[in-house]
Parts: C-alpha cells; structure tokens; sequence
C-alpha cells in the first residue's frame, strides 16, 4: 500500500483575488493567535458551495439563462447566515470570501448562526420588476435544498431588498405547502419582518463610529465624515451621524458624488435622493467622481458601497484618520497594512456593519415565537450587543496591540474555534 505523505493541493475554484483576500486576514490571524493547523485548514475553504442555472423568461419573450450562487463556509454555531447579491461582477469566489467573512461577523457578534453569501451575476438595474421576480423565484427553487429557518437564512445584500426576501419567503412556502416566514430576514414588517431591521446597518455603523471617534480621541466636537456609497446603509449612516452633530461633507452613490466643506444639509439631501434617485445635481455641494471623493481630506471615511475601493494604488491619497468599513472587504490587505503604518484607525466590517446581520437574529427569534418587540426593544438590544462587541475588540486591541481588524478576528475564530473543538470530527 502507498501511503501517501503529503497530498498535492488540486486547483481550488473559488481561489478568485477576492477569496484569498478574505483567507489571508485568516491566514494572518490564524498564525498570530497559534491556531490548530487542522482546525485553521479546515477553515480555509467553504464547507459547501453550490452554483446553479437560472433560466428566466424576459420581457423580450426570450429566455435568458443566470448563473447563481450559494455558499455555506461553515455552520458549527447554528444555520448559515448571509445575504444574497445581485451585481455583474459576482462569481464564485467573491460569494465564498464574503460567506467566510460571515462566519467571522455572526461568531464575533456572538450570534448563533454559521456563514453563508449568496448571488446572482446580472445587472439588476437594467431588469424590470417582473424580471427580478422571475429571476428571484427560479434562483430560490434552484436553491431550496439548501435554505430553510433550521438550515440556511438568506436576507438582501447589494441590490437586494425587502421585495426580493418576500419572493424568497413566498416561493418557498408555496413548495413546502405552508408559510415560513423565518426562512429569510430583512423582509417586510407585513409579512413578519422587524421594526427596525432596515435601519439596523446604518445604526450599528453610526454607533461604532461614535465609539472610533471616543477611542481615537478627536480634538474637534463636528467630525468631517466622507461617505462613499448612499444606498440602505450609506444614507441611514448619514441621517444618523448629522443628528448626532457631525458634519457629513460628501456623499456619492454610482452616479458620482457631491462635496460641500463646510457640511451638508443631510435632511434636504434625503428629499432631493427619495424624489431624483441619486445625489447628483444636488444644489447643496458641488460635484465630483468617487476617486476624488476617496481622498478628500476630513476626519471619518465610510466606505458604503463596493468591496475592494481602498487598495495599495490610492491609500497613499487617503487623508482620513478613522475608516469605518460599512461595506464588505473595502479595504483590501496591502492598504490594510499601510493604513496601519499610517495609524490610521480601520473599523473593520465585521463589526462596523454586523448590525444588520444582529437585526436579522432578533427577526429570526421574534418570527419562531410568534411574538413582536417594538423598535425601541430592538434598538436598545443592538446596542447593548454592538456596545460589548465594540468594547471586547478595543479592549483587546489595546491590551495586545493587535490592530482592531485582528482583535475582531481574533476574538470571532477563537469562539468557533472552541466549538468546533468540543463538537469533534464526525464522521
Ligand atoms: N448582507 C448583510 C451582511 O453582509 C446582512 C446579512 C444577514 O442579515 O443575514 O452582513
């Protein structure tokens, strides 16, 4: 018999630029923190991924075939966990790095879920509301052996919303016989959503700000806040942080962006982005590209939209010293580390925007009681769980001198690493 000693890695599918991003900050942590080397292998890869054919009939009359997604990294603690994206540029390996960075959020959060991402590659903006249901419902059926409230709990990520989750939720229950409303989060309150889930991203991003900005110990009382990105998450940051006397001095959305030193009127910006649909030819700013908005110079930048903005070829530009990842992996690894040299504070992801995925566990439990909160309920128990995640990572942090990105990690894979530990390998 040969025995073989050591195995000859295959080609891995999903190893895309995006995915070895989200295996490198494991690969850095994993090595600082003394990880089991079985337990850290096991970690590097998806625990499943499926990848399905989406036929959807157009507008056109004709039929146009999809690829989607769905990915489970890992599911020691509970279900999997994890929105689902519909953009041009999803593909397999971007879906497994953001379904790894979810099993880090949900453990960090100290949430009984697994990670998970899902994805469709099309242009949603370019779809018409019959095609996006079409499309959303065949996506479901393809996947329906993997999701379920016991199993996997899809919610809206990049141009997914409320609407998509009740497609999700009906097709399902139409193909059980009766109706699951747990078996996605983010759905709409009339059909057993959570007060408060909408606002729940751009709340927990205010907050962790707050806490950057008691942390980092800022001279000035108004922080000049640059926001990239004004969708669900970008706007409510927004709305929240100029309530809380901050002067938020650009904004952008994919259309471009608009920039006013001296602050703008958030309220009438809302106003003016609810009747035209973008910031653009906002009377209050002047205008400009999202590359120029990147390297403004103020105190706090909020990337609010695409991953992978902030990289090794603009963070020399970079003239903010606090960046709070509202988005997903907006920062990629080499800039990550220069910010460090820099002493630039980064909140990372995995705390800064865990508020809508912490929004979602409140609906997942409120939907199997069959029993509501109000808003306030739910408010109050984000913060008290943002507000001792925040303080964990700080403590830590400081306490070890890891950056707050590794202290995040740090404590998220510790968490599953001691379930996975006490669970045991089996089969
Ligand atoms: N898509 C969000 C995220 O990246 C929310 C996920 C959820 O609520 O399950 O955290």
């Amino acid at each position: 018999m040969v025995i073989m000693k050591s195995v000859k890695k295959e080609a891995v599918e999903c190893e895309t630029e995006h995915f070895l991003m989200a295996q490198k900050q494991l690969d850095e942590i994993a090595l600082e923190m003394g990880l089991d080397a079985e337990l850290h292998e096991r970690l590097r890869y998806p625990k499943r991924s499926l990848i399905v054919s989406i036929p959807v009939r157009l507008d056109n009359g004709k039929v146009h075939t999809f690829t989607g997604y769905r990915v489970h990294h890992d599911v020691s603690l509970g279900p999997a966990k994890g929105g689902i994206r519909y953009h041009p540029e999803v593909n397999l390996g971007e879906v497994a790095g953001l379904a790894m960075l979810m099993t880090w959020k949900c453990s960090l959060m100290g949430l009984p879920f697994g990670g998970a991402k899902g994805g469709i590659r099309c242009e949603p903006w370019n779809m018409s509301n019959g095609e996006l249901e079409r499309l959303t419902r065949r996506y479901t059926a393809e996947i329906i052996n993997l999701i379920g409230p016991d199993k996997d709990i899809p919610a809206p990520d990049m141009y997914t919303n409320e609407q998509t989750m009740a497609w999700i939720m009906d097709t399902y229950s139409v193909n059980v016989g009766y109706t699951v409303p747990s078996v996605v989060t983010g759905k709409p309150i009339s059909i057993g959503g959570s007060l408060g889930r909408q606002e729940a991203t751009g709340r927990g991003v205010a907050y962790c700000t707050r806490q950057a900005v008691a942390h980092a110990e800022l001279k000035t009382k108004n922080p000049a806040v640059v926001i990239q990105g004004f969708g669900n998450v970008g706007s409510i940051t927004a709305k929240l942080l100029h309530e809380s006397g901050y002067k938020i001095v650009a904004v952008s959305d994919v259309y471009g962006g608009i920039y006013n030193p001296e602050g703008l009127d958030i309220p009438r910006l809302l106003a003016h982005v609810s009747e035209m649909r973008k910031v653009a030819q906002f009377s209050g700013g002047q205008a400009i590209s999202n590359d120029e908005l990147l390297v403004l110079p103020c105190d706090i930048l909020i990337p609010a939209a695409l991953g992978n903005q902030i990289r090794i070829d603009n963070v020399a530009n970079i003239k903010c010293k606090i960046i709070v990842e509202a988005a997903n992996a907006p920062v990629n690894p080499e800039a990550d580390q220069y910010l460090q040299e820099k002493n630039v504070m980064v909140v990372p992801d995995i705390l800064a925007n865990a508020g809508g995925v912490t929004v979602s566990y409140f609906e997942w439990v409120q939907g199997l009681m069959h029993l509501f909160w109000t808003e306030e309920e739910v408010n109050q128990r984000l913060e008290q769980i943002m507000g001792r995640a925040c303080q964990q990572i700080f403590d830590l942090s400081k306490k070890s001198g890891l950056r707050l990105r590794m202290a995040a990690l740090r404590i998220g894979i510790s968490r599953l690493a001691e379930a996975k530990r006490l669970r045991g390998l089996y089969p």
